[in-house]
């Protein structure tokens, strides 16, 4: 795995996306590269910072809906690929 290849795996890994042998490779690299060490710690404590600073909030019962039916028309609703390489799932919570 090159820089570029690590770079674009930070927040995949920040997210807890990697798994076997991509995972292993980017701690790899991370632990001998500081440069890319340096971006993957910065990114996880900037999402650290933002998950500890910034309260979840729920949604009126009415904006939820209409935004599941959104995401549904849109294929979005369930497991949605957002990246090469996370899956991540989408819900919207009624208030
Ligand atoms: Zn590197």
């Amino acid at each position: 795995m090159n820089c570029q290849e690590c770079v674009e795996r930070i927040t995949p890994a920040v997210d807890h996306y990697l798994r076997g042998s991509e995972k292993v490779w980017f701690e790899h690299h991370t632990l001998h590269c500081p440069p890319c060490r340096q971006a993957f710690e910065s990114e996880r404590v900037i999402k650290q910072f933002i998950q500890q600073r910034l309260p979840m909030v729920a949604l009126p019962e009415s904006l939820a809906r209409a935004l599941s039916a959104l995401l549904r028309e849109g294929g979005y609703l369930g497991v949605s690929r957002v990246s090469p390489y996370q899956v991540v799932q989408y819900q919207a919570i009624p208030h």
